[in-house]
């Protein structure tokens, strides 16, 4: 192997990894047929009802509801659920902002949770650790896809009498023990935004299992609007997040793809997890054994810098991005963030009982996950099976280099 590309040698990889998304002309068809249609909005047209329905049996549960993104749906699954001023949520701290700040909207107190230091999902134990008189509900994160420990989680909330949101974002076709996430819990939320595992640009779908939540939550999103009522007649408060046709067309094209793209990107996270496995300081993110299939947003796996000469993660990723791999970030730990450190949310809340001083949280494993894992784009999972061991390969190169790359980042 020759010198490291961040050094001026040749790239690992010369060859581009599959781009996304992924279309071809089934979306051109199904976008081209709403169009026509006329209908356009979910009032006049079925696409994208449709499509929540069968993207929800996919998940094996029994009501999907098509959503403008995944942040809406995670705040109308809270309204269904009765959380409202007062009450507290149960929110892991390695996740994006939106698991949480949901729970803002809804005028609830997000409770910042440790999380586990192999799956880097919801610690049930401190989930556990963290329930009051006022907690009512728990989000859980099923990190890149890595399904939060859901038979823990769902005994804790049956324990408590609290509501359980799984925040699917990352997790399209992952399976638990047989059945799809999101339908573990009172309610299953999906993000279709654009770097998700499949897309619409923007788009959400809710899924859920009780006729009774699916109507709150919808009535939530339509307008405040009750099934089968008069079109203006508007009994409780609503906002209105509903999916277009045209996104609805494209998710029915990406929804019909998503079964092989899973299988692909699963058979190839094994193999490369198998083979980063074997250098030291690189651990791969834990795949539960409970898990049938991950659907993995992103690749995750954790750096020791002790075992590349103490590189800082920042230069490996930058040697890595060199070779020709292609890379997102690790989101910060949420008590991290300014909105939450400067609590500038708080006039949302003005009588928020108790208040937290989220400057003071700390998130240990959270914390320092957001700065030791490296976390690759999933379209690197659509490769060849050689093109996807060559992270690993890459890896090695680096690792070989170790010295002299730190060096020359330090000049010392
Ligand atoms: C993307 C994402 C969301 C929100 O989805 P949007 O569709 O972008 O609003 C929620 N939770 C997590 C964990 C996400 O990654």
């Amino acid at each position: 192997m020759g010198s490291p590309a961040i050094l001026g040698g040749e790239a690992l990889r010369q060859a581009a990894y599959p781009s996304w998304p992924v279309w071809d002309d089934r979306e051109r068809t199904l976008l081209s047929a709403s169009l026509e249609a006329g209908g356009w909005w979910q009032g006049d047209g079925s696409v994208a009802r449709d499509f929540a329905n069968a993207f929800a049996s996919y998940h094996s549960a029994n009501f999907g509801l098509a959503f403008t993104n995944g942040t809406h749906t995670l705040e109308a699954a809270l309204v269904a659920c009765g959380v409202g001023e007062g009450d507290e949520v149960i929110v892991p701290g390695m996740t994006f902002v939106a698991s949480a700040s949901a729970v803002l909207a809804v005028n609830a107190t997000p409770v910042l949770v440790d999380v586990d230091p192999d799956s880097l999902c919801i610690d049930p134990e401190a989930a556990a650790a963290a329930v009051t008189d006022r907690t009512r509900a728990i989000v859980a994160v099923h990190v890149a896809g890595a399904a939060a420990d859901l038979d823990a989680l769902t005994e804790l909330c049956a324990r408590h009498d609290l509501r359980l949101i799984e925040d699917c974002a990352h997790a399209h076709g992952t399976f638990w023990r047989g059945r799809g996430v999101g339908s573990w819990g009172d309610f299953g939320s999906f993000s279709m935004q654009r770097s998700k595992l499949m897309t619409a640009g923007e788009g959400g779908v809710l899924i859920c299992n009780d006729e009774e939540l699916r109507d709150r939550a919808w009535n939530y999103a339509d307008c405040g609007r009750a099934r089968d009522e008069w079109f203006y007649h508007h009994p409780t408060y609503g906002s209105n997040m509903r999916m277009t046709e045209f996104q609805g067309a494209v998710l029915t094209a990406q929804l019909e793809r998503f079964p092989d793209q899973n299988a692909t990107r699963n058979a190839n996270a094994v193999a490369l997890n198998e083979a980063l496995s074997e250098i030291e300081g690189l651990r791969p993110q834990k795949r539960d054994e409970r898990m049938d299939s991950q659907g993995n947003y992103c690749f995750v796996f954790h750096y020791d810098a002790d075992a590349f000469a103490g590189m800082p993660l920042y230069v490996f990723e930058r040697a890595l991005g060199a070779e020709g791999v292609p890379m997102g970030v690790s989101y910060p730990s949420l008590n991290e963030l300014a909105v939450f450190r400067t609590a500038n949310f708080a006039p949302r809340l003005r009588t928020m009982a108790p208040k937290i001083d989220y400057s003071a949280v700390r998130l240990p494993v959270a914390e320092h996950a957001s700065r030791s894992t490296v976390w690759l784009q999933h379209r690197i999972l659509l490769a060849e099976r050689d093109d996807v061991l060559d992270v690993a390969r890459a890896a090695a190169k680096i690792q070989l280099h170790a010295h002299q790359i730190v060096e020359a980042h330090t000049g010392s």
